[in-house]
């Protein structure tokens, strides 16, 4: 029973160092703190449970966005309500909202820009990076702490941001993606227009998440081509950012500059459904 429950203990440790970097370590600390003798009243499961859940959320909203910001990453603004706002409180919760101060600057200008252009307008972010770089000397980690299943962000320099998209009832902006995680739900290639998706079959990465999410959402949903071509045109002309990624029939769709707007491998994931910037 020991060694099995000494099992489920290391699991979930991983399980939670994969998901949030170092929600494993914070959860680590409050095990250790629970116990200690000034919390031996706290002897119950469920207190216990209630305390690690206490303690989580300290570390991801004061503790851990301070000591980021000693070693070099900020985190975006976490409100639900700001033009720049995430996607799932779930981004904020497993720490996947740090960026470079430089890249926060850059997006949070754009955003601005074109929240004074659009009433209402909120600007979706998604996966970025992980508060700390912690670079180690093997494999995916030489150039920092990868935040799976994107490999390349690790070194704070990258953040993955959602389409605009209107309430296909009402036609007002919805603030909201189709896809609840923003990831899943793509705006297809159109007869004409060049299709990678089909050209892609066979890769197990690629439509991976599009071919496992429930599309039912995406009726409710329309793309607005207008609002994300000024925001994705806008990234292009700031020669700040290095690059851009985004799938080509969106590229020729919103006439964006194919010389700054790339696109991306077989062997990588689709990017029909956000676009990739980084600095
Ligand atoms: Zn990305």
């Amino acid at each position: 029973m020991r060694i099995l429950n000494a099992f489920l203990f290391l699991v979930f440790f991983l399980l939670l160092t994969t998901l949030t970097q170092v929600g494993g370590l914070v959860w680590l600390a409050g095990y250790g703190i629970v116990r200690l003798r000034i919390f031996q009243k706290i002897s119950n499961k469920f207190q216990r449970i209630g305390f690690q859940a206490g303690w989580y959320l300290l570390c991801t909203f004061l503790i851990i966005p301070s000591l980021a910001t000693i070693f070099g990453r900020v985190s975006l603004p976490v409100g639900i309500s700001g033009p720049l706002k995430p996607r799932t409180l779930l981004t904020v919760l497993c720490n996947r909202h740090y960026v470079k101060p430089q890249l926060r600057s850059i997006v949070s200008e754009h955003v601005r820009r074109l929240a004074d252009a659009h009433d209402g307008l909120h600007i979706n972010y998604l996966d970025a990076n992980f508060p700390f770089s912690l670079k180690l000397p093997f494999g995916y980690f030489r150039k920092g702490f990868p935040l799976l299943p994107h490999l390349s962000h690790n070194d704070g320099r990258k953040l993955d941001i959602a389409f605009v998209y209107r309430d296909a009832a009402t036609g007002e902006l919805s603030g909201k993606t189709p896809s609840a995680i923003g990831y899943g739900i793509s705006e297809e290639p159109l007869p004409g227009e060049y299709d990678r998706p089909k050209a892609c079959r066979g890769s197990a990465s690629y439509s991976f998440i599009h071919d496992h999410w429930p599309q039912g959402a995406k009726a409710d949903h329309r793309f607005d081509a207008v609002i994300t071509r000024q925001m994705i045109s806008g990234f292009a002309r700031d020669r700040r950012i290095e690059k851009i990624l985004l799938e080509p029939h969106l590229t020729q769709r919103l006439s964006l500059d194919q010389g700054r707007v790339k696109p991306v491998q077989c062997g990588s994931v689709r990017h029909d459904d956000h676009v990739h910037i980084q600095i």
